[in-house]
């Protein structure tokens, strides 16, 4: 893939839109830095996005949205969350919120999540990519897993170069560092230091943010710890990693052509991807096992995943939910 870079002019801002509505990768600047968009509604856009920054695991992302309006159609305020919108957006906050069971937002997204982190961006070329595409951009730094973020067009190059469809280049990112980001869950929690400074947020919510439990996500890119994660998916039923059949009554999570006899007897069977695509399998990780959950057999068998490519990360969520809790 070769990587086209425009100057942030109209037709850069409707060569972003189709873009992302076919379900590519933009690069684009926003106050805090450069952000890799990808259609947030989009499973599979999302799961190339996974594979361009080269994470060795899914965290969940943020998602951009053009206003407030727009948030509202995603996940619920509550009293704190609407005045902190209030106050800071647009602009570098970020707020994780309890999702909308109509949110349209792909479950990759944010990672199999109950709740969703969303922000509302005031960089000029952000605001109009989001009016010219009108659903959410999902965006993570643009940089790839490991390296700082980019706060310049030439950073997102130097990363991302023939990894994703377009850079728009909108000059250097004014703020430099990423959103703070607060939890309105329940006490509002400060869960990464950023833009926009505590006391700012203090002085709106006329009472002290709470402190994550475990320690913050301040390194690029760190997930948060588990702890924090008040709603971190994890699928009930047990998980048994690489077999190649299922036992009888259990559940078959399969990953390309499932071998002869291999699901005989199984209570339900999804398939990742029959022809075998880590992107594919990516995009439908956390559905399936939701779905494979709610059947309720006594285990569910999952078939080996190849470790190359996105299958690193697909090996490391599911490690994480075969587990003993
Ligand atoms: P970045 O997009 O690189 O600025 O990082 C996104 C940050 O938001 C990461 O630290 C995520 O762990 C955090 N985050 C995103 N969604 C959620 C969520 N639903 N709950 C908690 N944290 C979140
Ligand atoms: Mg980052």
């Amino acid at each position: 893939m070769v990587t086209r870079v425009s100057r942030a002019d109209a037709a850069a801002i409707t060569d972003a839109m189709h873009c992302l509505k076919a379900g590519g990768l933009v690069a684009f600047p926003t106050e805090t830095v450069y952000g890799l968009g990808a259609d947030a509604t989009n499973g599979r856009a999302i799961a190339r996005l996974y594979e361009a920054k080269g994470r060795p695991s899914f965290n969940p992302l943020i998602s951009h949205v053009v206003d407030v309006t727009a948030a509202r159609g995603l996940a619920r305020f509550n009293a704190d969350a609407l005045r902190l919108s209030k106050a800071f957006w647009p602009g570098p906050l970020t707020l994780v919120l309890p999702k909308l069971v109509e949110c349209p937002i792909a479950e990759l997204a944010t990672a199999g999540l109950d709740s969703i982190a969303v922000r509302v961006p005031n960089h000029p070329v952000s605001q109009k990519i989001l009016k010219a595409f009108s659903r959410p951009i999902a965006a993570p730094s643009a940089n790839r897993f490991g390296h700082v973020s980019p706060t310049t067009a030439a950073h997102v190059v130097a990363d991302l170069s023939n990894r994703i469809d377009l850079i728009v280049d909108g000059g250097a990112t004014p703020i430099g560092v990423e959103s703070s980001i607060v939890a309105c869950l329940g006490e509002p929690a400060l869960l990464r230091p950023g833009g926009v400074t505590r006391e700012a947020i203090e002085r709106v919510l006329a009472r002290p943010l709470a402190d994550p439990p475990g320690e913050s996500a301040t390194a690029d890119d760190a997930p948060l710890a588990p702890g924090m994660l008040a709603s971190h998916y994890a699928p009930l039923t047990p998980l048994r990693l690489h077999s190649l059949r299922v036992a009888p009554g259990e559940a078959l999570l399969a990953f390309g052509p499932i071998p002869a006899e291999g699901a005989a007897g199984a209570a339900s069977v999804l398939n990742l991807s029959a022809r075998g695509d880590l992107i594919e399998a990516a995009a439908n990780l956390f559905s399936h096992l939701r779905a494979l959950d709610a059947v309720r057999a006594k285990t569910i068998a999952v078939m080996p995943i190849p470790r190359e490519g996105l299958g690193e990360a697909i090996n490391d969520r599911l490690a994480r939910a075969a587990a003993p809790r």
